[in-house]
């Protein structure tokens, strides 16, 4: 990766400071480890925000722009950030919001997300390839019925706070990397609602939810993988006194299949031929993994290793995923690799056929024209 602050940000080196503010957010929301799939996410989420923590100061930035970072350094520089226990909490400083984490698993806040839930479902090979709908059943907070969610045991049991008159945030400034920041907090008294309950809900405590058990219909789109995750935003349980829902993850597991291998959106199998049939051709039955068997013409003479393709009979395209006018998914191929079987367990009879076939056989029949790297590449790589 780029090791100049600038390029880092993607930013011209006379960008002013609402530019470079600008490409410090969009960078680190793209490779917030949360978000971001690439393995070298966190370190270069790192190296974003030094590169920011230096060229939002101007002193700083005048240092790097003269003597570079080894000048910076030099002179005592150190990166803050490390201060920060996680890089949640740099977002949670920064940004101001728990869009990044901070709301799963902490304490319950009121106005916080509700908690994230996942689900593991196992599929056969052939409903990720043809896509599958499951029910899945699960237990996460819901709404208490008693009090309908506002933790109060009656509607007069609710008062006004006073410690952040109403407003459920109280404000804190504090010196940080980025400077004076203002930071609202949710109010410690009221956690955030504002109100105060002076008589709580017998059933909920005063939290407003309840364990309930749910049952979700999920959608598994054609051509998923094994290892891929579906996200359900607002899915999972209930936000916290009037806050957001969690997500719903479902981490999918895709069992194997003996006919078929995956290899992206198409689908391989293997065709055994015997000589004979690779010799004099067939009509040859391919398993297709919708059910009907496919006739495929194998022409005489067919080597082994080669490849036959069956248009459109593989896994649905996830990322083109948009389904068609007609209602179809776009789908891969089904590549069907020839191989040739020579048999081992011989009746006499039959080894006296191939013996006699052998003293008819002559160069002259196997046409064998190709050369070693054209038949390495039939056979390893198409
Ligand atoms: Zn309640
Ligand atoms: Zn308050």
């Amino acid at each position: 990766m780029a090791s100049d602050f600038y390029q880092l940000l993607e930013i011209e080196r006379d960008a002013d400071a609402a530019t470079i503010k600008r490409a410090y957010r969009r960078k680190a929301r793209e490779l917030h480890p949360d978000v971001s799939e690439e393995p070298d996410a966190e370190e270069r989420f790192r190296r974003v925000t030094e590169a920011y923590e230096v060229l939002s100061d101007d002193g700083r930035r005048a240092t790097y722009d003269r003597y570079g970072e080894d000048g910076l350094r030099n002179g005592g520089w150190e990166p803050q950030f490390a201060n920060f226990g996680s890089i949640a909490d740099i977002f949670g400083a920064f940004f101001g919001d728990d869009r990044f984490g901070g709301a799963g698993g902490g304490a319950a806040v009121a106005g916080g997300r509700g908690e994230d839930v996942q689900v593991a479902v196992d599929l056969e090979f052939r409903e990720a390839v043809l896509g599958a709908d499951r029910t899945l059943d699960f237990t996460t907070a819901g709404t208490c019925d008693t009090c309908d969610g506002s933790g109060a045991a009656t509607p007069d049991a609710l008062r006004t706070c006073e410690t952040c008159a109403g407003q459920g945030a109280v404000r804190q400034v504090s010196r940080s990397i980025f400077g004076q920041v203002v930071q609202e907090r949710a109010c410690p008294r009221c956690g955030g609602r504002g109100q105060t309950i002076s008589d709580p809900c017998g059933s909920c405590g005063g939290s407003g939810e309840q364990p309930e058990q749910r049952s979700v219909e999920v959608g598994i789109p054609a051509g998923i993988q094994d290892g891929q995750r579906i996200r359900l935003t607002g899915r999972g349980g209930v936000g916290h006194l009037g806050g957001p829902s969690g997500n719903l993850y479902v981490d999918v597991r895709v069992r194997d299949d003996e006919r078929f291998v995956r290899e992206g959106d198409d689908l391989i199998t293997v065709l055994d031929l015997t000589i004979a049939e690779a010799a004099l051709g067939v009509l040859a039955s391919v398993p297709t993994v919708d059910g009907e068997p496919r006739e495929l013409e194998v022409p005489a003479g067919t080597q082994p290793g080669t490849r036959m393709t069956l248009r459109g009979l593989g896994a649905g395209r996830l990322r083109g995923g948009q389904a068609r006018p007609d209602g179809q998914v776009d789908r891969g191929d089904l590549v069907v690799y020839c191989n040739v079987r020579v048999p081992r367990d011989l009746s006499p009879e039959q080894r006296d056929a191939l013996a006699r076939f052998q003293s008819l056989e002559d160069d002259r029949i196997y046409r064998d024209r190709e050369g070693i790297f054209d038949r390495l590449r039939r056979m390893v790589k198409p």
